[in-house]
């Protein structure tokens, strides 16, 4: 997984604000008639002004949350609901799971869960399963009437209704598949429509962060197997490729069995080819670096390309030996030029453009 970059990121908000805040201003609430809680969230949601519509499309949900307390409290509601099967996964055959309990809710803590722990009794609620599961069940059942709430403002259907996605695409100007860096994803015009290889996917699943299923940060354009096979099943989280990328945390290390794979004349084994977390990764996002292996079958997809690796090999080779270089050096002005040889310029800030640019970075540069 690569990080990604926008070309002009103010530039790009404030066009998509100006193509959506008018749309989303016209869209009326139509009250459920549901508890206080849920009528205080459409109370919110009708009043809310261009600069408030702006902030939801084009604010980090920590900038949000600095400004705004309701969304901090939608936040949290959709962090608890998001990020409880895991917990209950992770506690099998885990002790002291009383305190366990008290963690998770108090991690989550809101004005939410809040008023409702307080009716149930906060000691109650966590001595067994079997109560912190019906909580869980009245947290979805509240975040699901928010979200009806939340979807007659923002919802993914706009970006057809005002036709702005392929154009949207074609802005965030990123080419290749951020999850897999295999796969061309670019916007095109075919007449007057815009088309693209690949999907648009929600970093933040829209099913439970409805709110900002029309967000920037939360829109990523990716290949379509990375979407529509891999991401649709998934729960525990990944990078978020805004903010991270592999980096020099994971990388792809090639095991060679004798000399001649090294010097790229033989084709490394399918086996000896895999992504390694790197020991000084931070423990938080090594969780999240094997998240993104697991769900995007990186490892697994990267031993087919035993081929390319020993080309990229052979060529370090070639680059390295004294005669190659004393050659090139003779002609006057020739200097080497990696995107010559390697077919990717090995620039961190340009993996978003070129396809296997992490993998052939990491044999060129670590292996
Ligand atoms: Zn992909």
């Amino acid at each position: 997984m690569i990080r990604i970059f926008l070309d002009n990121p103010e530039k790009l908000s404030d066009w998509y604000k100006e193509k959506l805040t008018e749309h989303i201003m016209a869209r009326p609430i139509t009250a459920t008639g549901g508890t206080k809680e849920v009528q205080a969230f459409e109370k919110r949601l009708e009043g809310l002004t261009e600069e408030e519509i702006g902030d939801i499309l084009a604010l980090t949900p920590k900038k949000l949350e600095e400004k705004y307390d309701w969304i901090q409290e939608y936040i949290r509601l959709c962090e608890f609901c998001s990020h409880y099967s895991d917990f209950r996964r992770e506690s099998v055959k885990k002790k002291k799971l009383r305190e366990r309990r008290e963690e998770y809710l108090q991690k989550h803590w809101g004005k939410y869960l809040e008023e409702h722990v307080k009716k149930c009794g906060e000691e109650e609620t966590v001595r067994s399963w079997k109560k912190t599961d019906e909580v869980r069940r009245w947290a979805e059942e509240l975040l699901q009437q928010l979200n009806e709430a939340a979807r007659q403002k923002f919802d993914y259907s706009l970006l057809d209704e005002t036709g702005i996605r392929g154009e949207l695409v074609r802005k965030m100007n990123i080419p290749v598949c951020p999850y897999c860096n295999k796969q061309y994803i670019q916007a095109f015009s075919v007449g007057e429509n815009i088309r693209y290889l690949g999907d648009l996917d929600h970093v933040k699943p829209k099913s439970i962060y409805q709110l900002f299923s029309i967000s920037l940060w939360n829109l990523v354009p990716s290949c379509k197997a990375c979407n529509q096979l891999f991401k649709r099943v998934h729960t525990a989280p990944i990078l978020d490729p805004y903010t991270q990328g592999f980096d020099e945390d994971c990388i792809l290390r090639i095991n060679y069995r004798d000399i001649l794979e090294m010097a790229g004349e033989k084709e490394p084994e399918a086996d000896e080819i895999r992504w390694e977390i790197q020991p000084g990764a931070e423990e938080e996002k090594r969780k999240l670096l094997q998240n993104s292996l697991d769900l995007f079958h990186l490892n697994e997809s990267y031993r087919c390309n035993g081929r390319e690796i020993s080309r990229v090999l052979k060529k370090r080779r070639k680059l390295e030996s004294a005669g190659y270089r004393k050659s090139v050096g003779q002609l006057e002005g020739m200097e080497t030029d990696f995107f010559l040889e390697y077919g990717v310029s090995l620039e961190p800030r340009r993996f978003q453009e070129e396809l296997l640019s992490k993998a052939i970075y990491d044999v060129v540069e670590h292996n």
